[in-house]
């Protein structure tokens, strides 16, 4: 891509750090890994330097691929751009959703394709990776 044709990204980038590298690392696959607790056996999304639930640092990770499908357990529609670079996106729909294949890991981002019309609680909803950058690729939701 040379300069006339780069495409600038406007919105915020995550940051890796210590606690949250490998699931940033497995995005930029374009695969979902999710932090989970050796002594209480919960899922820790969002990751963490312990567990949220009974404070262990014993937190490992598990790979769970890239067809992750899931469905909306709540949602918001946002008419102002709360961000840097959004603002032509609006609506955006914010969508909390649990994943089919693990109900207790929840996890929110972006509806890409929906509208206060077209999403509700039950939307089945699937993962997708918007390449940000060439180092960094963020999960969002579109429809399953
Ligand atoms: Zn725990």
């Amino acid at each position: 891509m040379n300069e006339e044709t780069k495409v600038i990204y406007e919105k915020p980038i995550p940051l890796k750090n210590t606690y949250n590298a490998p699931y940033w690392d497995a995005a930029d696959r374009h695969e979902l890994n999710v932090q989970k607790c050796n002594t209480c056996g919960i899922y820790n999304h969002p990751p963490g330097p312990s567990c949220a639930n009974c404070g262990s640092i014993e937190v490992t990770w598990e790979n769970l691929g890239s067809n992750i499908t899931g469905e909306v357990y709540t949602y918001i529609v946002s008419h102002r751009p709360f961000l840097p670079g959004f603002q032509n996106d609006l609506p955006t729909v914010i969508a909390v959703v649990h994943l089919e294949d693990y109900p207790d890991i929840k996890i929110i981002a972006n509806v890409l394709n929906g509208n206060a019309e077209t999403v509700s609680i039950g939307t089945k909803v699937k993962m997708v990776w918007v390449e940000a950058t060439e180092e960094r690729s963020i999960p969002q939701w579109v429809f399953a």
